[in-house]
């Protein structure tokens, strides 16, 4: 093989292991979003329509059960938490994507593969 394949591999191998690294450092992962909601309750006397002060904020955690949409109140605590390990979710996946980019490039760089 030749020393500039040999450079590119180390290369890869080096994006590989780092991407791992990143994974190993995630913290707890969840699916989902998390939604603030604030609303007029629509009592003609209550302060939302007197002063507009809405009711809330609700914070709602929606995901998908076997196919089904489940939401779920949170207070502001748990909230914050959810957010946190949904945005841990996105860098899991980001991460994965660059493991399989990469091991497809050191698959490509020794491998010859033609296209049946
Ligand atoms: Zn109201």
């Amino acid at each position: 093989m030749s020393s500039a394949s040999d450079k590119k591999l180390a290369k890869l191998h080096q994006d590989y292991e780092a991407a791992k690294a990143q994974i190993q450092a995630l913290g707890y992962v969840i699916p989902g979003t998390v939604q603030k909601r604030q609303y007029r309750c629509g009592k003609p006397n209550c302060r939302c329509m007197t002063k507009g002060i809405l009711h809330g904020p609700y914070y709602q955690w929606t995901r998908k059960v076997n196919g089904k949409t489940v939401n779920i109140n949170l207070d502001i605590e748990s909230a914050k938490k959810v957010r946190e390990w949904i945005q841990n979710n996105r860098r899991l996946r980001k991460l994965c994507g660059r493991l399989e980019n990469t091991s497809l490039a050191v698959l490509r760089t020794n491998t010859t593969m033609d296209k049946t």
